[in-house]
């Protein structure tokens, strides 16, 4: 039998990892960037029981706007609206200074949609689990602490919305301060 969110979700895989193949996480492991697609398309596929097909594709391609060549139009084109809107809700604007995109994700993920809440946490839960498990090459105990702490400023807005994605947060948050907090600075 045809399923066309099986379709819709298979096609988003592929196109995001096309799209980011040249590209690495940056944490020590340098993992394939795809690697971080497929956890948050997994973490957000079992928080909704595979409900929501256009989450799912929004998943994979969470980063294509913000650090690939791909286009609105080009989501648009290929996966509709819905998707490329709940993408553009998730991309921070690249021209302003990393410090304004860091303070506006923190005062505007209330004015979100509720599915791009959703995935936010998700791609938070991901990057805090990454701070532990591969963490960004030269980042000090403080930095990794002070990325903890936004993501959490970011996360705890937005809370209640799904008990599964919170308690995945707060699980990544917690094994990360404790984890970090015993690391030997290297000098
Ligand atoms: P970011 O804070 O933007 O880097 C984190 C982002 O990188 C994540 O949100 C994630 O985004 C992505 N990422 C890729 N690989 C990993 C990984 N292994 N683990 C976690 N996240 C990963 O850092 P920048 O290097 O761009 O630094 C800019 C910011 O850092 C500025 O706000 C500046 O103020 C601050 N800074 C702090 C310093 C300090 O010592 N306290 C020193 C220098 C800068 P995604 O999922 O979207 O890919
Ligand atoms: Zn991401």
């Amino acid at each position: 039998m045809k399923d066309a969110s099986l379709i819709t979700v298979t096609r988003a895989a592929d196109f995001a990892a096309r799209a980011h193949v040249a590209q690495h996480r940056k944490g020590l492991a340098e993992e394939p960037y795809v690697n971080h697609l497929t956890e948050v398309a997994a973490l957000l596929a079992e928080a909704t029981g595979g409900s929501d097909a256009g989450l799912l594709a929004a998943a994979y391609l969470h980063d294509t706007l913000e650090d690939t060549a791909t286009l609105y139009e080009d989501i648009v084109a290929r996966f509709g609206e819905d998707v490329a809107k709940l993408v553009a809700e998730v991309t921070d604007d690249k021209s302003l200074p990393k410090a304004e995109r860091k303070r506006l994700q923190v005062e505007k993920v209330t004015q979100k949609s509720a599915r791009a809440q959703l995935l936010k946490i998700a791609d938070k839960t991901s990057n805090v689990r990454a701070l532990v498990t591969s963490p960004p090459a030269g980042w000090s105990k403080a930095r990794l602490m002070e990325y903890i702490d936004w993501a959490e400023a970011v996360v705890s807005q937005i809370r209640g919305r799904n008990d599964v994605l919170d308690s995945a947060f707060i699980a990544a948050r917690d094994v990360a301060r404790r984890e970090i907090a015993m690391k030997v600075e290297e000098t």
